[in-house]
Parts: structure tokens; sequence; C-alpha cells
């Protein structure tokens, strides 16, 4: 019997992507350790995230794809996140799954 969900609960195929509240984000660095391929630190000692081809998204809110190979890493890096900043939710509807507001 499975009693604890564990990644991918938000189901293989569903597209998910992740964005950081900067408000919040302590700068630690603990999710560019995890996903370097998705979050990265910028001068101002904050953390973003990146689109596909490595560019850094500083626009508040905004959010990039999470490769499936990746989600782990993201999802973990969600779960350490010292300022319960990192929002995973589906593309699809918009409802957060891994994060602070994740039911
Ligand atoms: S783990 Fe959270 S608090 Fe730490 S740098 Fe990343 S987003 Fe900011």
């Amino acid at each position: 019997m499975t009693v604890q969900q564990e990644v991918p609960a938000a189901g293989a195929g569903e597209a998910l992507e992740v964005w950081i509240d900067q408000d919040l984000c302590t700068g630690d660095g603990i999710c560019a350790q995890y996903a370097p391929e998705v979050f990265e630190l910028d001068i101002d000692g904050l953390a973003y995230v990146k689109s596909a081809d490595d560019e850094l998204l500083q626009e508040p809110g905004a959010t990039t794809p999470v490769p499936l190979p990746l989600l782990r890493d993201v999802v973990d890096s969600a779960k350490e996140c010292p300022g319960d900043c990192i929002h995973v939710r589906r593309v699809g509807d918009g409802v957060e799954v891994y994060g602070p507001d994740a039911e």
C-alpha cells in the first residue's frame, strides 16, 4: 500500500512550469545547486528561473517549463527552499502542485 505520494505526483505526462517569488528569496542558492539548468543566482543575490536557452528571466512571476528529467531536482528545490518561494504548477490549469501553495 502506498501511503506517501512521491514524485511525480502530478502525472508523468503533465507539463509543469516553475517560478520564484523573489520577494521571499533568501539568496542561499540551494535551488541553483539542485537544478542549475533551471535556477541561477543573479548579481543581486536572488534566484531566478532560466529559459530553455539559458537566459535569466527577471520579470516578476516569470515562469519556465520544467524539463521532465529535472522534475525531481526542481521538486527537491521547492521542498528545501528556505524562503518557501519556489512554485511548481501545471501549465494546463495553473494549479500549483509543488510549493507553498500546493494542496
Ligand atoms: S532555494 Fe529558495 S530561497 Fe534559496 S536561493 Fe533558491 S529560491 Fe531563493
